[in-house]
């Protein structure tokens, strides 16, 4: 194999990825950022200054508020109310990306990377058929502790990407 399409698969693996602040309109939109693998900071209440705070460590205001998306020249102001629209208004404006290798890597609770469970974790935490079905593909989140694997609820997260166009 050629070395510079490796590196390029190799990097494929590895993007940059934008980091985002919803501001509290925007709750659906940060859990499918987070279903998409989007580092994305949401809270139905922020503290004076936290999200200028987030956004001076280099994250990208996501906003419903035409008054904060013109404070924050970086910020993006977020034109529908229907967030299968608000994601595809992201992709339009080169925000994410259709990369699908990054879906489902980040707990859609808490943000954090998901992490590969430990088998005896895995499995008493898990419905049996789940367990001896994807013994190698279970994830739980450090931070709240759920598991994940691909069921039929990915499959129906998948589909509705799909129907939004991703
Ligand atoms: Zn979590």
């Amino acid at each position: 194999m050629d070395m510079k399409s490796a590196a390029a698969d190799f990097m494929k693996g590895f993007p940059v990825a934008p980091k985002f602040v919803a501001d509290a309109m925007l709750g659906k939109l940060a859990k499918w950022l987070r279903v998409m693998g989007y580092d994305t900071i949401y809270r139905s209440r922020y503290r004076t200054g936290q999200i200028q705070s987030l956004v001076g460590e280099g994250r990208i205001l996501l906003t419903r508020d035409t008054r904060s998306a013109r404070e924050d020249e970086r910020a993006v102001l977020i034109r529908s109310d229907h967030v299968g629209e608000q994601l595809r208004q992201l992709k339009e404006e080169a925000c994410i990306s259709e990369d699908h290798a990054r879906w489902f890597a980040r707990c859609t609770i808490c943000n954090e990377p998901l992490v590969e469970a430990p088998v005896e974790a895995a499995r008493e935490n898990v419905p049996e058929y789940v367990f001896f079905e994807h013994p190698a593909g279970i994830r739980f989140c450090p931070s709240c502790r759920r598991f994940f694997w691909s069921g039929s609820h990915r499959q129906r997260m998948v589909a509705q990407l799909e129907a939004w166009g991703f």
